[in-house]
């Protein structure tokens, strides 16, 4: 496993934003200074809950909508947090068992977690990566991408829930489009990308808490969010508010301000 920074421990003394989303989710693996940053984020914005749960979804619909109708069978999850049942991999092994994963995250928590996200199904596998996404090359050098990975093979590049950790000045579309430069045509992006453009106020206040606690923040507008997917085929209905990509027949109406989340699925020419 490859670490961008050197090793490093659990701070139980600094709110983290893998346990701040653990604790704000319903969660059992975060701290007090965790559990303190999510109630002072809730206090500034209740709708965060919704907000965080609508994101989490939009990762399972996009997963499955890889899984079942785009044929994806390999997976690389950036930023995949803390072990919240079900991951993509039991998201996409229900579609096809023998789908493999590569998760990857920068958080020492997740790391200590990760032996949660390797529980494959037998036909599949899963690995974990514990490296920072500015450092693509860190990921695609990892001996456990050629271990889970067949490059000849399109794959299903999932950024979500964190790409508002990186910033403009981290060369942000840049490393996207490193991370997907070799993976084939036919392979998918799937992203989230946090915006201030429907409750500013409220959505600002969050960031400006998070930034507080030493977790700067980067929100986009349609145009950033988009940018991500230049040059990609978007699948409909594009970039809008997760919560309105493709939901689930049924599924409980979201108020537009209480989703502070572009989400958009493009395919790779
Ligand atoms: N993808 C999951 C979790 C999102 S929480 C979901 O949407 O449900 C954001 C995650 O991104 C955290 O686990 C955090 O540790 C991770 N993260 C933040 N910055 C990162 C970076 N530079 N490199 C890798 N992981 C990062």
């Amino acid at each position: 496993m490859n670490s961008a920074s050197g090793p490093r421990h659990v701070d139980t003394g600094e709110a983290h934003s893998a346990r701040v989303y653990d604790y704000i989710l319903g969660g059992k693996d975060h701290y007090a200074v965790d559990k303190e940053a999510g109630d002072a984020m809730v206090a500034e914005w209740p709708a965060l809950p919704v907000h965080m749960r609508e994101n989490r979804a939009f990762m399972h619909r996009a997963g499955r909508y890889l899984a079942r109708d785009a044929g994806i069978r390999q997976f690389i999850d950036i930023g995949t947090g803390l072990p919240t049942s079900p991951n993509l991999h039991e998201v996409v092994q229900r579609e096809a068992p023998e789908s493999r994963i590569l998760y990857v995250d920068n958080d020492p928590m997740v790391l200590t977690h990760a032996r949660a996200l390797l529980t494959s199904s037998p036909e599949g596998r899963t690995a974990y990566v514990d490296a920072d996404m500015r450092d693509p090359d860190a990921i695609l050098s990892d001996p456990a991408v050629e271990a889970t990975i067949d490059l000849t093979q399109p794959v299903g590049l999932m950024v979500i829930g964190m790409l508002h950790f990186i910033l403009s000045g981290d060369g942000d579309h840049e490393l996207v489009r490193r991370l997907l430069a070799p993976l084939p045509p036919g392979s998918y992006l799937a992203a989230t990308i946090g915006t201030a453009d429907f409750a500013p106020a409220q959505v600002g206040r969050v960031a400006q808490e998070y930034e507080r606690r030493g977790m700067p923040m980067q929100l986009r507008t349609h145009a950033e969010a988009s940018a991500f997917f230049d040059g990609m085929d978007l699948v409909e209905p594009g970039v809008v508010q997760a919560h309105c990509w493709n939901p689930e027949p049924g599924a409980p109406p979201v108020e537009e301000q209480d989703d502070a989340m572009y989400g958009g699925l493009a395919r790779k020419r």
